[in-house]
């Protein structure tokens, strides 16, 4: 942005939407307009103070200004920990941790995408070497 003819006020902090919330995450959308609003990429630290009180320990994923959907790591204080690429498909649906995909499937009842973890109550059936069950439906 130059600072020539037009040059607007800009405002401190960005303007975002909580797009969706569930037990595991906090998904924000970032609105802009970015000529007007910093980005949230730009002010993650203050979104990231701005969101501890809701997050309550959820994890925290964003969709940017190019519509890329990434994470912003926080830390046990409310403070950020960093960013980490993708977005909440990375989660299992049960037990909202990172899903590793060799030991993960799609239930074939409820369709989630869910962990075999020991801690995780997913815990994966397999029937026949194909039919995929989570322990909360088969
Ligand atoms: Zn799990
Ligand atoms: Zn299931």
């Amino acid at each position: 942005m130059g600072l020539g003819a037009g040059n607007k006020t800009m405002k401190n902090t960005p303007k975002f939407t909580i797009v969706e919330e569930t037990k595991h995450y906090v998904y924000i959308r970032d609105d802009g307009p970015w000529d007007k609003y910093p980005t949230i990429t730009n002010r993650a630290e203050e979104v990231v103070e701005q969101l501890a009180p809701t997050l309550k320990g959820r994890r925290l994923f964003y969709m940017d200004s190019d519509e890329t959907v990434d994470e912003l790591r926080v830390d046990k204080n409310g403070k950020l920990a960093g960013f980490e690429p993708g977005g909440m498909e990375k989660l299992c649906s049960v037990c909202g941790k990172d899903i590793d995909e060799d030991d993960s499937a799609n239930c074939i009842t409820c369709g989630k995408t869910v962990c075999n973890s020991e801690d995780c109550s997913s815990n994966l059936r397999v029937i026949g070497g194909e039919e995929t069950y989570c322990a909360n439906c088969g």
